[in-house]
């Protein structure tokens, strides 16, 4: 699952635009990540992108996932070998 929002989001919209795989949307309340785009940033950038632009620190890790499955997930998204 990646990182989650948690109901601190005060829906500034900081962080939807930042997602290199488009995971971010607005939902009924707060914003949301789908869970199967999110790579943490893995294969884009060195940080999760959302976590370090959100204003209220509202985006903890959710369930660990693996380095190799963050990369599969990856090249699913994009079509590309992901840089390992
Ligand atoms: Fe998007 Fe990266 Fe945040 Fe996951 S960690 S939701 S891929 S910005
Ligand atoms: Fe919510 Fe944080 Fe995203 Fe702003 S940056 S919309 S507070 S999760």
């Amino acid at each position: 699952m990646s990182l989650k929002i948690t109901d601190e989001c005060i829906n500034c919209d900081v962080c939807e635009p930042e997602c290199p795989n488009e995971a971010i949307s607005q939902g009924e309340e707060i914003y949301v990540i789908d869970p199967d785009k999110c790579t943490e940033c893995v294969g884009h950038f060195d940080a999760p992108q959302c976590q370090q632009v959100c204003p209220v620190d509202c985006i903890p890790l959710g369930q660990e996932e693996s380095r190799e499955v963050l990369l599969a997930r990856y090249e699913k998204l994009t079509g590309k070998p992901a840089p390992r």
